[in-house]
């Protein structure tokens, strides 16, 4: 077994706290990767707290992971110990399925095995990122450029990757009107994508204090999300906007700023769901998506792509002692715009 130690969640409504661990021996595929940072994303959040009413206990979370491979299984020939490496929001999937055949394992048909909270195909419950390290099958692991930051990189491989694909799989680019709604991790990634892509970028964001960053991001316009006059000059004008929010909100307003035929994505997740008046749908035959991270060489696609343009996340680096806090302040829509652990961390006292 192999000998890991991170921060836990023991229930819904604990703190995260110390936990001692082990993970599995390596298999063939195996590689163990030594963690240097991990990036918070607000879905450690609702999984922690239960909000999506699946969590399992005791939990360390954590799927925005950059490392070093400290040793590889006698199978693997793309990596090597030493080699700069991320692993991201699943682990595992069945790899025979249309949808893993399609490269598109995030939608595998028999379920693809989450980074933590999950059983694996060996019976073991998966544990995240907020650790020392981790043992990940090598189709789903990345390699990362020495070019850019680890800390910024981390967070690429959850809000990187689930802005990334939909703007792709929709194909925005320029002489499109692009919205994007909040502005946190996954917002701000979802902006910065947008903008490199040669689309006209409007923000939607409940707070004033992010305007100047927004511009500074990217964004052509900001709009104050709350003010429904500003919401009403925007109406059937986009092609298409991303959905970002953690929290319930009325999505009404934003479908009636698309055009016909245009289409809505969401990636947040709220723990409720929307009321939507069906005839923001049926007249101008709009359509309402929603997505989910990427596949495995889409992912990889995205950190090249990031390498070559010098894209990484707006980080707050923070030591471990200092989660719980940083727990609260995501919850608050009080960070810009992405917290990583810095995992040295983990062995101060
Ligand atoms: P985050 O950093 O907390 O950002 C969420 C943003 O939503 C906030 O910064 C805020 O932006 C806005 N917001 C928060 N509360 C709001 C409210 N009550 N009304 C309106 N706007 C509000 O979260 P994140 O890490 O980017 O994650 C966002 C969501 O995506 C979560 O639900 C997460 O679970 C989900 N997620 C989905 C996927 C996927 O594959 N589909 C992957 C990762 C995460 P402003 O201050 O600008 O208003
Ligand atoms: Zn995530
Ligand atoms: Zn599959």
């Amino acid at each position: 077994m192999t000998q890991s130690h991170g921060w836990a969640a023991q229930s819904a409504s604990t703190p995260l706290a110390p936990l001692k661990f082990t993970r599995r021996e390596l298999h063939d595929h195996d590689v163990l990767v030594n963690i240097e940072f991990c990036g918070v994303c607000h879905s450690d959040i609702h999984s922690v707290r239960n909000e999506w009413g699946n969590a399992v206990y005791p939990m360390v979370p954590g799927h925005e992971i950059v490392g070093r491979v400290a040793a590889v299984g006698n199978g693997v020939t793309r990596f090597r110990p030493g080699d700069l490496v991320g692993v991201g929001v699943i682990v595992d999937s069945c790899r025979t399925c249309a949808s893993c055949k399609a490269g598109e394992e995030q939608y595998c048909e028999v379920g693809a095995t989450l980074t933590y909270g999950a059983a694996d195909r060996y019976g073991d419950l998966t544990q995240g990122g907020y650790s020392n390290n981790i043992v990940v099958d090598d189709h789903f692991v990345h390699t990362i450029s020495p070019k850019l930051s680890p800390a910024g990189v981390a967070p690429l491989l959850c809000a990187g990757i689930t802005t990334y694909s939909p703007l792709r799989h929709w194909r925005v680019g320029p002489n499109r009107k692009v919205g994007v709604v909040g502005l946190g991790g996954l917002g701000h990634m979802a902006l910065k994508f947008a903008h490199a892509f040669g689309a006209h970028v409007v923000q939607f964001t409940t707070s004033e204090s992010k305007i100047d960053d927004a511009k500074r991001l990217g964004a052509d316009e900001v709009v104050l999300s709350r003010d429904p006059t500003a919401m009403q000059k925007q109406a059937a004008s986009f092609d298409f906007i991303i959905d970002t929010v953690s929290a319930p909100h009325d999505i009404n307003p934003y479908l009636e700023a698309l055009k016909r035929d245009a289409t809505y994505v969401q990636v947040g997740l709220p723990d409720q769901p929307p009321i939507i008046n069906m005839g923001n749908l049926i007249f101008r035959r709009r359509n309402l998506s929603g997505s989910i991270i990427g596949g495995m060489a889409e992912t990889q696609q995205m950190l090249d792509y990031c390498a070559e343009k010098n894209i990484v996340a707006d980080v707050e680096v923070i030591p471990i002692q200092r989660i719980n806090e940083a727990f609260e302040r995501v919850v608050k829509a009080d960070v810009k715009y992405r917290f990583v652990i810095d995992m040295a961390s983990l062995d101060r006292a």
